[in-house]
C-alpha cells in the first residue's frame, strides 16, 4: 500500500481523493482547511453553479473525459445531486464582432465549437429563437450539479472506501508529511488547495489569483433551460449572465461576474440588483414576467474562483524529499473538468509509484 495526503477537500480534491481510493493500493488520507458544508469565500466549490459549458478553445483531456463520468452520474445515481438541462448560450454581435474575449468566452462561445461532438444534439437555433439584441444562438443538452449535495456525495464516497478526513490548516505543503492517519510520512502528497496555492509555503504560486463571483441564488425556478449570454449592455466587461437551475431543489443560480484580483468577498447590492435584472428579462418564466421584486431571494453570495495565468497547473515535483502531485488553477470549469484532472493526477500518483518501487496499478 502507499500512504498518500491529499491537501484539499473542494472539487478537486476530493475527485482525486475518489479516483484514487477506486483504483485501490492506496491509504489516504484528506486534510484541509475547509470541507462540504462550509461556505467561506476562499473555499470556492460550494459557491459554484455549477453547470458544464466547455470554455477550452480546443478539446482538452480535463473537459473530455469528465463529461461522460457526469454523464454516467445524471443518468444513473440520483442521490449524486447533478441533472440533465438544456444549455442555450446566446451571442452577441459585438461579441462575436470582437472574437468573444469576454471571461468566459475562450472556446464556449465560439460557433462550430469542438465540443459539439462531445455534447448530445447540440444546435444553432433559427432565427426565430434568437432574441432581440442577440446575434445567433445555440443549444445542447448539458448538466447542473446541485453542489451542496455533490460535495457531501463525493465524501461520503470517498469514507466508504476507507478515506480518512482530517481538519488541518497547512503553512507549507511538506506539513501534510506529519498528517497521514497512518501515522507514516505518506510517498505522496497531492496538492489540491485551489486559490490558497497562492500563499502556501513551498507552492507560493504568483500566477494564482480569485476570479470574483458573485451570485443571487433563488427559489424561483427558470425554464427548463440553462441560459448563458456572451455579454451585458449594462455592466462592466467583467459582469456575466448566466441562469441555471440546479438539482433536487437546490434553488436557481442567477449570475453573475469573473473579476479578475479582486478579493472582496461580500456581496456588492449594485452588482446584485444588475444580475437579478438581467435574469428576469433573460428568462422572464423566472417571476411570470414580473420585475425583480418577484425574485424570492434564498442568499447573496460571492465564490473565489482559483484563476491561473497561463491555465490549470497538473505535475509533479519533489520538494523536501516527498513527491507533490500539483492539481491547481481551474479557474471557472473545476467540476465540468474535475475527473479528467483526476485521471491524470492518477497517471502522474503510477509514475512515482513505479519510481519508487511501491507497486503499480492494481
Ligand atoms: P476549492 O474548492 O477552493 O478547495 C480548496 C481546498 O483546499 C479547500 O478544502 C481548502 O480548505 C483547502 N486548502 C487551501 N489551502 C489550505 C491550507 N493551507 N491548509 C489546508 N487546506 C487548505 N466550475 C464549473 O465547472 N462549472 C460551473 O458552472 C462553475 N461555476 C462557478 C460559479 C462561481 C460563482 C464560482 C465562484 C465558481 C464556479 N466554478 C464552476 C469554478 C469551480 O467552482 C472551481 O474551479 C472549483 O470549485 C475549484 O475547486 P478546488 O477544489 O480546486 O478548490
Amino acid at each position: 500500500m502507499s500512504t498518500i495526503v491529499v491537501v484539499g477537500a473542494g472539487v478537486s480534491g476530493l475527485t482525486c481523493a475518489l479516483q484514487l481510493a477506486k483504483q485501490g493500493g492506496n491509504t489516504i488520507t484528506v486534510v484541509a482547511k475547509h470541507m462540504p458544508g462550509d461556505y467561506d469565500p476562499e473555499y470556492t466549490s460550494p459557491f459554484a453553479g455549477a453547470n458544464v459549458l466547455p470554455m477550452a478553445p480546443e478539446y482538452n483531456r480535463w473537459e473530455g473525459e469528465t463529461w461522460p463520468e457526469l454523464k454516467k452520474l445524471a443518468e444513473t445515481c440520483p442521490e449524486a445531486g447533478i441533472h440533465f438541462q438544456k444549455a442555450v448560450l446566446y451571442r452577441r454581435a459585438q461579441d462575436e464582432a470582437a472574437g468573444f474575449a469576454g471571461p468566459l468566452s475562450d472556446g464556449l462561445f465560439v460557433r462550430n465549437p469542438w465540443y459539439k461532438d462531445l455534447v448530445p444534439d447540440y444546435v444553432d437555433l433559427p432565427a426565430s429563437e434568437v432574441p432581440e439584441g442577440m446575434s445567433s444562438a445555440s443549444s445542447f443538452t448539458s448538466v447542473c450539479i446541485n453542489t451542496a449535495i455533490y460535495l457531501p456525495w463525493l465524501l461520503g464516497q470517498c469514507r466508504a472506501r476507507g478515506v480518512v478526513f482530517k481538519r488541518a490548516v497547512l503553512k507549507h505543503i511538506s506539513d501534510a508529511a506529519k498528517l497521514s492517519h497512518t501515522g507514516r510520512k505518506p510517498d505522496i502528497i497531492i496538492n489540491a488547495t485551489g486559490l490558497l496555492s497562492c500563499r502556501l509555503g513551498g507552492v507560493m504560486d504568483q500566477k494564482v489569483m480569485p476570479a470574483r463571483g458573485q451570485v443571487v441564488l433563488v427559489r424561483n425556478e427558470a425554464t427548463p433551460n440553462m441560459v448563458c449570454t456572451s455579454g451585458t449592455d449594462d455592466g462592466n466587461d467583467d459582469e456575466l449572465c448566466y441562469i441555471m437551475q440546479r438539482a433536487a431543489g437546490g434553488g436557481t443560480i442567477l449570475g453573475g461576474t469573473y473579476m479578475k484580483g479582486n478579493w472582496d468577498g461580500v456581496p456588492d447590492p449594485n452588482i446584485a440588483t444588475r444580475i437579478m435584472k438581467r435574469a428576469v428579462e433573460a428568462c422572464p418564466a423566472l417571476t411570470g414576467g414580473k420585475g425583480i421584486e418577484a425574485l424570492d431571494v434564498i442568499r447573496h453570495a460571492v465564490g473565489l474562483r482559483p484563476y491561473r495565468e497561463g491555465g490549470v497547473r497538473i505535475e509533479k515535483e519533489n520538494i523536501n524529499g516527498t513527491w507533490v502531485v500539483h492539481n491547481y488553477g481551474h479557474g471557472g470549469w473545476g467540476y465540468q473538468g474535475s475527473w479528467g484532472c483526476a485521471f491524470r493526477v492518477q497517471e502522474l500518483v503510477d509514475e512515482i509509484k513505479s519510481e519508487l518501487k511501491l507497486g503499480s496499478k492494481l
